[in-house]
């Protein structure tokens, strides 16, 4: 018997024809829904292999119950929802999709910004609304994006393509990471600042770093009551890096402009949010690498790595 690819999420198109002579395949059969997590623990027990989705949440307490399985593969290059270090202590490999996701996130963010900075979303509201009853002079009106200051905390892989795009606008560019990168500062000329001096000085805050125990609410009250009262945040890094509660009361309370954000601590979101409620946010359902020749791109990292694994090559890829 061939071992277990278990797919917990629905892959169209057959596009894992090519694993077929190496492994049986199960796969998550609903296009609409994710799997809920009951049946993924029992899934992650059954197989030799797994192939998972970022609202799939591959826990230690799961990981440390298997005793078969190999490698994870993850279609996303975040990997939060992984428990990385119980995976590695079972000497179960995992693997993530980088870089051919950048442009297409990065390309989100800055629609975010844009759209935020303009109210598109409100303002498409009003028109659908019949709210649109003519031209005033500071009707309708949202702030200027070009030659502002954009601060980017988390001046990684998409972060610097966020950077590229902003130098097309004449902005200027902060960025916080916990290390400096010269070659970044060199290559689109922006400014490394300690991440409380970004929060002063930036018009635009994009947060483009993962996921992790030290991330979680890096922007909190504190940082939100730093930004200037005209400035607008946009999320596209994972729900859990703001603290929504605390993003809500300073949208209420005009401590700043605006706020966009493409993830959720909940995913899908409940149409029930408060931030939902709020004119000056503007959410997306986690779209950010959501074009189909991106998605196309992320799904072959995924097989390379399955195929270099089930034919002994190195394998690419790898998060650990
Ligand atoms: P990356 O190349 O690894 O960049 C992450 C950056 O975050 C690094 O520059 C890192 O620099 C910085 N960072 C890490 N911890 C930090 C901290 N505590 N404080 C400040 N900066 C910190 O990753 P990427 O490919 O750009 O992706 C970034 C994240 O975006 C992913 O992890 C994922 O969660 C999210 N993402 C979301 C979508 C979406 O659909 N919305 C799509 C793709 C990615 P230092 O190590 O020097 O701190």
């Amino acid at each position: 018997m061939k071992p277990i690819l278990w797919i917990t999420f629905y892959l169209p198109n057959d596009l894992a024809e090519r694993l077929k002579p190496y492994v049986t395949i199960k796969m998550w059969q609903d296009d609409i829904h994710d799997m809920p997590q009951e049946e993924i623990e029992a899934a992650v027990l059954e197989a030799d292999y797994l192939w998972t989705i970022v609202p799939n949440q591959i826990t230690a307490a799961v990981l440390n119950r298997t005793t078969k399985l190999k490698m994870i593969t993850n279609l996303a290059v975040g990997f939060n929802n992984i428990d990385v270090e119980a995976a590695k202590e079972k000497g179960i490999i995992v693997t993530n999709t980088p870089d051919v996701l950048s442009e297409t996130t990065a390309d989100l963010a800055f629609a975010l910004l844009m759209t935020s900075a303009r109210r598109m979303l409100d303002n498409a509201k009003q028109l659908y609304q019949g709210k649109w009853l003519g031209w005033q002079v500071f009707g309708m009106t949202g702030t200027d994006v070009h030659h502002k200051t954009l601060g980017i905390i988390g001046m990684g892989a998409i972060g610097e393509l966020v950077a590229k795009r902003a130098s097309g606008f004449d902005m200027n560019v902060l960025y916080h990471n916990r290390s400096r990168k010269e070659e970044a500062e060199e290559r689109y000329g922006v400014t490394y600042r300690s991440k409380n001096d970004l929060l002063a000085e930036a018009d635009f805050i994009i947060v483009l770093t993962p996921l992790t125990k030290e991330t979680h609410h890096l922007i909190d009250r504190e940082a939100l009551a730093m930004m200037k009262r005209t400035a607008h945040i946009i999320n596209v890094a994972r729900g859990g890096v703001v603290d929504e509660e605390a993003l809500y009361d300073a949208l209420v309370n005009g401590e700043i402009a605006g706020a966009a954000s493409d993830v959720f601590v909940e995913e899908p979101v409940s149409t029930n949010h408060p931030l939902l409620s709020l004119p000056n946010f503007t959410p997306m359902p986690h779209i950010g690498s959501a074009t189909v020749e991106t998605r196309q791109a992320m799904v072959q990292r995924n097989l390379d790595a399955w195929e270099a694994y089930f034919t002994n090559q190195s394998i690419p890829y790898r998060v650990i």
